[in-house]
């Protein structure tokens, strides 16, 4: 498959777009300066912008560049550039568990999700975790999900995966109305849908009310929503960059964790141009079942996923990887032994997920004790393998449902309306 082209920052005009380095260039190509400063009047003005008490409502003029300690001679370039958030909330779908799943949509009208989860009592408690898209749709096609059915239709901006974090942030800040977790909000806004008088629209300006100040803010984010991450690099890794960096979101590259099916051929590109966090989706234990399920691996057999790790995984480095267990299909004690055979002494992790319902209705999450029978055999292998419940299965457990259930929903109507 041929990765759709990055989008060509240059021509950009939006701050959330850039990093410090690019921006830095824009800087010196416009105003003639030294590599060191344009990148100091850069990581300034990303503090302004995003960091400083206004967190993305910046005043973004002359007056407030000189405020933000921005020399005169880099202002004009900056003010060329927006800070402000493009995308809008087109819907909010609160689960019963606290995690709430977005439909954000851009500017051209593309639609696609984040999901906001935040930790569950007694657990995990001072995190809250993100999940964000990277492209519309996915050109992968894997069998057991709902984005997979979608097709690839576009590649997202960097800003656009920035923007995903920033309505979360402020989503997540105290004194917001309707903070993801909040169970009042699932009464609210079922009173809210059944207003007839109340538009769309209103509702989403509602929503998006900014508050102050972080309760819980985003500590940590997984690049897991709908799309191949490793297929949209350059804008993945820029978008990351701008995350990670200290005077803009500060959120260190620890935190940040890619989920990618198994594009091997990026893997030495991934590492090489970030130091977030790897993760492989694998959900079966050889290539046969595996091909049948996700169909890079046709591509990228799991030998040669494997040895494209081995050879790029940076010394120190561990990679999570995640087994979705579907019924009857991998989830058997020798998939297990199987698994665990194929890590060898790769310095690995393993993540057992039962599965979301999807759209192939033939595979489905075992039965409980199957499931820890499983995830002790993994154990008894020496493997370090930890259990993981999927979060707001009652609001579309898999990413792309939400966006699928639009966009047929508008492909009906569009074949129903009489004007056509
Ligand atoms: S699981 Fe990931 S790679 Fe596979 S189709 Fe879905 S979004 Fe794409």
């Amino acid at each position: 498959m041929q990765p759709l082209p990055s989008l060509d920052t240059r021509a950009s005009r939006l701050l959330a777009d850039h990093d410090v380095t690019s921006l830095a260039e824009h800087i010196a190509a416009s105003s003639n300066c030294a590599p060191a400063r344009a990148r100091r009047a850069a990581a300034k003005a990303f503090h302004h912008a995003f960091a400083g008490d206004h967190k993305g409502d910046a005043p973004w003029d002359d007056d407030a560049l000189r405020d933000g300690g921005i020399g005169r001679w880099a202002r004009p370039a900056l003010l060329v550039l927006s800070p402000r958030i493009e995308l809008e909330i087109a819907e909010r779908a609160p689960s019963e568990d606290g995690a709430e799943r977005l439909l954000l949509r851009a500017r051209d009208g593309a639609l696609f999700e984040s999901v906001i989860i935040p930790a569950q009592a007694g657990r995990d408690r001072a995190r809250t975790t993100l999940c964000l898209s990277s492209q519309v749709g996915c050109a992968r096609g894997c069998t057991f999900c709902e984005t997979g059915t979608l097709g690839l239709q576009r590649q997202l901006a960097a800003a656009e995966i920035v923007d995903q974090y920033r309505i979360a942030r402020r989503m997540c800040e105290p004194g917001t109305p309707d903070r993801p977790g909040d169970k009042r909000l699932t009464k609210r806004r079922d009173a809210a849908l059944e207003r007839k008088d109340e538009s769309p629209s209103e509702r989403s300006g509602e929503q998006q009310r900014a508050p102050e100040h972080f309760e819980r803010p985003v500590s940590n984010i997984v690049f897991m929503g709908m799309g191949e991450p490793l297929d949209n690099l350059g804008e993945l890794t820029r978008a990351i960059s701008l995350l990670a960096t200290q005077q803009a979101f500060a959120i260190p590259p620890s935190h940040i964790t890619v989920s990618t099916a198994g594009v091997a051929d990026k893997l030495a590109a991934f590492f090489r141009d970030t130091r977030a966090e790897l993760a492989i989706s694998l959900n079966a234990p050889d290539d046969e079942r595996r091909n049948e399920v996700m169909p890079i691996n046709r591509r990228f057999d799991l030998k040669t996923l494997r040895r494209a790790l081995v050879d790029s995984l940076p010394p120190g480095r561990r990679v999570l990887f995640q087994y979705a267990l579907f019924a009857g299909f991998n989830d058997a004690l020798e998939d297990a032994d199987r698994l665990a055979a194929y890590l060898g002494d790769i310095p690995a992790r393993v993540n057992v997920i039962p599965a979301n319902p999807g759209p192939q209705s033939d595979l489905s999450s075992p039965v409980d004790d199957r499931i820890d029978a499983f995830v002790r055999r993994l154990h008894a292998r020496g493997v370090t393998a930890l259990l993981r419940q999927p979060r707001g299965r009652d609001v579309g457990g898999a990413c792309g449902q939400l966006a699928g259930a639009r966009r047929k929903g508008a492909e009906r109507e569009s074949r129903s309306c009489p004007s056509r």
